[in-house]
């Protein structure tokens, strides 16, 4: 049972990240962990994370969809979750997987501010509309997980539909985050590389500079929102492009490509950032598919895709669907890929950029509790 649980809890360990490429919706952690009605178990529990998770995902018919948790302080000690899911959240804190604050104040709003992103949560924010006035002007961006009979499901606060909403980036967002920052707070989990010095200039910021969250903003001056220092800045932020795969007509899900790291997509690729692919493949799939089989490079801003594998690839130019219009792209042949290209490494298996690729209804996306323990616990699948 406890390995179980360890197994649920390291799958939503995978859905939760600060990086603005690929965080899909912003929600506090204390709020989720502590509604209760939710699933009508203990005060505080870890797995209702997992539950909301999968409830976007369902909703964004889109799957491996991450979040960005606001984690108050108190929670890394609340006396409600076990001690292994304490264990599991000063872990995501120290990884910066989850932003800590001793005073979450309005953060929330200002990441989806700045981000764009939806905000899930059953407080309305109407106070707060004055500067942010999309949370009642704008339908859909920011919405209640509310229990429902068959698992929870969202609702908007403005407007009627369950999807969530993202919108623009807000101008600030777009200037904070076309540079790198650096904490002066030695081992800052957010904006690492720290420790001021002579020399503080030259060192690389630690982690991946492309993902680094957004910076909060107090009077105008960009600060680090778990220590209150005011950031440095170290530079522009590394080019990125967001590419997902889509199988079957679903994102399965997306990854980020910087030009510091190649990336291969395979059945079962080794090598960091790899994109593995075997769990969402058919038999017959699996076997054409070679372990490795394109590698992605980011080179001055294009994306360029090599053929790695066995058997070849094809190209879908503009995201084309028509048999006649797919190229061929043979083993350590390379292609730049363009606005809405795509690489199809078998029928139906896709990459292209991530926005360029609708997501469609007719598969489930993959349960993050698929390991959970009870079968309360177990969300339904269509
Ligand atoms: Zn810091």
């Amino acid at each position: 049972m406890r390995f179980e649980i360890s197994k649920v809890l390291d799958a939503i360990e995978g859905r939760v990240c600060t990086d603005p490429s690929l965080a899909r919706a912003v929600l506090d952690l204390a709020e989720v962990i502590r509604y209760q009605d939710l699933d009508g178990g203990r005060p505080a529990s870890l797995l209702r994370l997992g539950m909301v998770i999968d409830t976007l995902a369902r909703q964004l018919e889109e799957d491996s969809v991450p979040v960005y948790a606001v984690v108050h302080r108190a929670l890394l000690s609340d006396a409600d979750l076990t001690s292994n899911e304490r264990m599991v959240v000063r872990r995501w804190a120290d990884d910066g997987l989850v932003e800590v604050l001793d005073n979450p104040g309005d953060r929330m709003l200002e990441v989806a501010d700045l981000l764009g992103l939806p905000v899930l949560s059953r407080v309305r924010f109407d106070g707060l509309r004055g500067r942010f006035p999309w949370v009642v002007e704008q339908p859909g961006r920011v919405l209640a997980p509310v229990p429902d009979a068959g698992g929870p499901k969202l609702v908007a606060h403005v407007g009627g539909g369950p999807k969530p909403v993202a919108g623009d980036r807000s101008s600030t967002g777009v200037k904070l985050l076309a540079r790198q920052w650096r904490c002066p707070e030695p081992g800052c989990a957010l904006f690492g590389g720290g420790g001021g010095g002579a020399f503080a200039d030259l060192a690389r910021v630690e982690g991946a500079p492309a993902g680094q969250p957004p910076p909060s903003l107090r009077n105008g001056v960009p600060t680090c929102p778990r220590h209150g220092a005011r950031l440095s800045d170290a530079g522009p932020r590394p080019r990125s492009e967001v590419l997902a795969v889509r199988i079957g007509g679903l994102i399965r899900r997306r990854f980020v490509l910087t030009e510091e790291q190649p990336v291969l997509v395979g059945r079962a690729p080794e090598g960091t950032g790899a994109v593995m692919l075997g769990q969402w493949l058919n038999d017959e799939a699996r076997r054409w598919i070679s372990r490795s089989h394109i590698r992605l490079e980011l080179r001055v801003g294009e994306v360029i895709v090599t053929d790695v594998s066995t058997n070849g690839s094809g190209i879908r130019p503009n995201g084309s669907l028509v048999e006649s219009e797919r190229v061929p792209l043979a083993p350590k042949q390379s292609r730049v890929l363009a606005g809405a290209d795509m690489v199809e490494l078998y029928p139906g298996v896709q990459i292209g950029r991530a926005e360029a690729l609708p997501s469609g209804a007719s598969f489930t996306p993959t349960s993050v509790m698929a390991e959970a323990p009870t079968m309360a616990m177990r969300l339904p699948r269509p």
